[in-house]
């Protein structure tokens, strides 16, 4: 269920720590699958996902791994996979 508090926590860690860090899961993009569409773009919470051109590509740092953009894209070309810089 959606919880806004636990996502503005989130979002305050994902501002003053490493994210690459604390972030347990994070978004993995399949590029033979994707499209570019840019619809992972505009969900993204923390403007983490850009275009490199006419390429859609993920830049982690900042990252909450929230996964809404792998619910976003129709195609599933994100999966949430484990973070391998995890530190617990
Ligand atoms: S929503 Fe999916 S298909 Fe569209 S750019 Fe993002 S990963 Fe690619
Ligand atoms: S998991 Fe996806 S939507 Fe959430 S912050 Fe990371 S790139 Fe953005």
């Amino acid at each position: 269920m959606f919880n806004p508090e636990r996502i503005r926590a989130l979002f305050d860690r994902a501002s003053d720590s490493d994210s690459e860090r604390w972030r347990s899961v994070r978004p993995n993009m399949d590029k033979g699958r994707c499209t570019d569409c840019g619809a992972c773009i505009e969900a993204c919470p923390m403007a983490t996902i850009a275009a490199d051109g006419a390429v859609i590509r993920i830049h982690y740092e900042g990252c909450i791994g929230c996964g809404i953009c792998a619910v976003n894209c129709r195609i599933h070309a994100i999966t949430m996979e484990p973070s391998p810089d995890w530190r617990h």
